[in-house]
C-alpha cells in the first residue's frame, strides 16, 4: 500500500512524497503542483462492474486504484461520510440524458448545490486522517488553518466539508457586496464551532491577493506557530485531494451511461466542461489516461475565453485581458491554475518546460508552447466560448424544448457541447451547479431580459429564496434542495467586514485562533 508517490511539476521536489504529505502541503515549495507517479490503469470491463456498487465504494475503488497510503478502512469511511445522506440523491450524481445524444451528468446534488462539493466532502476528511498519520509518524506538530477566498461557490463548499472536522478549523473571505443573496446567506448562517466568515471591502481580486500576501508571510507563519501551533494551509483546486474525487466520477459516468443502456460498452464519448481554473476538465482527461472510453475533451468558456483561444492557438496570453463580468462568475478566471498539470502530462513530464513557461507567465503575462505540445493538445482538445447573452439564450430554449431548467455555467457547457458535437459520438456534459444559486439571471433567461435589463421592481424586492419559489412555480417545477430553499429561515450568523489588506486579514485570523482556543 501507499507505493505510488508524487512528484511536482517544477521539479522542486527531489524526493517523491506520498499522498497524505502531498494533500497536507497542498503546493510543491517552488509553486509547482503535485501529480502521482503512476495514473493507473482500468479495463472498460472494470470500469462498467462500478456501476453495480453504491457510488461511495465506486469512488473508494478509483482512490484505492492510485494506491495511496490511506488504508482500504480508512478510504471506505472517508467515502461513506463523503457521500452519504449529505446529498439529496443515493445516486450522488446521476445522469439526465437530453435530446440529440447529450447526457448531463448533475455534480450538484451536494449539501450545497454546486460541483464543488463533489471534491469538497472529500478533501477535508483526506486533510484530517493525513495530518493525523504523519502526526503519528511525527512528521506534523501543529493543526491547521484552512484560509479561503472565494468569489461565491467555494466558500460555502469548503465551509460545509470542513465544519467540525477534528484539528482543523477555517476562515473563508468574500467580497462584500460581490455575491448573491443566495450565496451570502449560505455562508453567512454556516453552521459549526470550527468556522468563520468575513465580508472583504474590495472585490474578489482584493480578497486573493490579501490571502496570498498572508500566505507568503514567513514570519506571520512563524507566529502562529509560536503562539496557536497552527500552520495556514489553502483547499483550493491545486490539491490534489480535490482533483482525484473529480476523476472518480467521470470514470463514474461512463458505467451508468452503460448501465442505463445509453451506450453501448466500449462507445468511445466526448466530454464538455464549463471551465475556469482547468480543474473539472483535467480530472476528465485523467480519467481518459486510466482507460475511461473518453474520445475528445471539449473545453467550454465563457466571455473570459483566455482558454479557448490558448487551445485555439498554442498561446496563453494574458497581457492586455480585462475581466468581463458574466452570468457564470465562478468561471471568471485569467490564471487557470490546473492547465500546468495537463502541459506536465503533454510534454511527458518536462519540469523544465513547466518552470520556464510558468516563469513567462508571471513576468510576460503570457507564454507559448512548443509545436509538439500544441499538436498533442489539439488531438485532445476542442475548444470554444459562449458570450452572456448567448448563455441566458440558452437557458431558456433548452427550458422551452425540453422542460430541463439550467444554470449559467452548465448553460455555457451544453451550448458549447451543440456546437462543438459530432453525429453518432454521445456527449457527456458537467452540469455544475443547480439553477436555484444564480435565480436573478435564470430568472432574466426565462423572461428574455438581457443581462444588463434591471429585475421589474416588484421581483428585484424579493430575497433570493423567494425569488426561486417564483421561478419554480412558473416553471412547474416542484422543489428546491433544501439548503437553498430553507435560508430565509436560519440566523445569520456572519456580518463582519475588514478591509482587504494583509495586515486586516493577519488581525482577523488572530481574533478568530484566540476566540478558538477559549
Ligand atoms: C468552479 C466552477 C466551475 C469551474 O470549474 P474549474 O474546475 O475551476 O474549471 C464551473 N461551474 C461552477 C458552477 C463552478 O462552481
Amino acid at each position: 500500500m501507499g507505493e505510488n508517490r508524487y512528484v511536482d511539476t517544477r521539479g522542486a521536489v527531489e524526493e517523491a512524497i506520498p499522498f497524505t504529505k502531498a494533500v497536507v502541503d497542498g503546493l510543491a515549495p517552488g509553486g509547482g503542483l503535485f501529480v502521482p507517479q503512476e495514473i493507473p490503469a482500468l479495463t472498460v470491463d472494470e470500469i462498467c462492474a462500478l456501476a453495480e456498487l453504491p457510488y461511495a465504494q465506486r469512488a473508494a475503488r478509483i482512490y484505492g486504484a492510485f494506491d495511496i497510503d490511506l488504508t482500504d478502512d480508512q478510504l471506505a469511511r472517508i467515502t461513506g461520510e463523503a457521500y452519504g445522506n449529505n446529498f439529496d440523491t443515493p445516486e450522488i450524481c446521476p445522469i439526465t440524458s437530453l435530446d440529440d445524444d447529450i447526457h448531463m451528468l448533475e455534480l450538484w446534488h451536494g449539501p450545497t448545490s454546486a460541483f464543488k462539493d463533489m471534491a469538497l466532502q472529500c478533501l477535508p476528511r483526506f486533510f484530517s486522517v493525513s495530518a493525523a498519520e504523519l502526526r503519528a509518524r511525527g512528521q506534523l506538530e501543529d493543526t491547521h488553518m484552512i484560509l479561503v477566498a472565494t468569489s461565491g461557490d467555494t466558500g460555502k463548499a469548503a465551509l460545509e466539508g470542513f465544519c467540525d472536522v477534528d484539528g482543523i478549523c477555517i476562515g473563508v473571505m468574500y467580497p462584500d457586496g460581490g455575491v448573491s443573496d443566495i450565496q451570502f446567506k449560505q455562508m453567512a448562517t454556516q453552521r459549526g464551532g470550527n468556522v468563520t466568515v468575513w465580508g472583504v471591502r474590495g472585490n474578489f481580486d482584493d480578497c486573493q491577493t490579501g490571502a496570498k500576501n498572508v500566505f507568503n508571510d514567513g514570519d506571520f507563519a512563524a507566529s502562529l506557530h509560536e503562539r496557536y501551533r497552527v500552520a495556514l494551509s489553502s483547499a483550493n483546486s491545486i490539491n490534489w485531494g480535490r482533483l482525484m474525487p473529480q476523476i472518480a466520477y467521470y470514470v463514474s459516468a461512463y458505467a451508468q451511461l452503460v448501465a442505463a443502456g445509453s451506450i453501448e460498452r466500449g462507445t468511445e464519448i466526448d466530454v464538455c466542461v464549463p471551465t475556469g481554473n482547468f480543474g473539472n476538465i483535467l480530472a476528465a482527461y485523467y480519467a481518459k489516461r486510466m482507460g475511461t472510453p473518453i474520445r475528445r475533451l471539449l473545453c467550454a468558456s465563457n466571455e473570459n475565453r483566455v482558454l479557448t483561444d490558448f487551445i485555439n492557438t498554442g498561446t496563453y496570453d494574458i497581457s492586455e485581458r480585462t475581466f468581463v463580468k458574466t452570468p457564470s462568475p465562478s468561471m471568471d478566471i485569467l490564471v487557470s491554475s490546473n492547465l500546468e498539470r495537463q502541459l506536465f502530462e503533454l510534454t511527458e513530464r518536462d519540469a523544465n518546460a513547466i518552470k520556464g513557461w510558468m516563469g513567462d507567465l508571471r513576468e510576460k503575462r503570457g507564454f507559448r508552447v512548443d509545436r509538439d505540445t500544441f499538436a498533442k493538445m489539439r488531438e485532445l482538445y476542442i475548444a470554444d466560448s459562449v458570450d452572456n447573452e448567448e448563455c441566458l439564450r440558452t437557458i431558456r430554449e433548452v427550458f422551452d424544448a425540453q422542460g430541463y431548467l439550467m444554470d449559467p455555467h452548465t448553460a455555457v457547457g451544453y451550448k458549447v457541447a451543440e456546437r462543438l458535437r459530432e453525429d453518432g459520438v454521445p456527449v457527456l456534459v458537467a452540469s455544475t451547479a443547480h439553477w436555484a444559486k444564480f435565480g436573478n439571471n435564470v430568472y432574466r433567461a426565462l423572461h428574455e431580459l438581457s443581462l444588463a435589463d434591471d429585475l421589474p421592481g416588484e421581483v428585484a424586492k424579493l430575497t433570493g429564496c423567494a425569488l426561486n419559489r417564483l421561478i419554480a412555480d412558473e416553471a412547474g417545477i416542484s422543489s428546491i434542495p433544501a439548503g437553498l430553499s430553507e435560508l430565509d429561515d436560519l440566523p445569520i450568523r456572519f456580518t463582519e467586514v475588514i478591509d482587504g489588506n494583509a495586515d486586516a486579514i493577519r488581525a482577523a485570523v488572530c481574533a478568530f485562533l484566540d476566540a478558538q482556543a477559549r
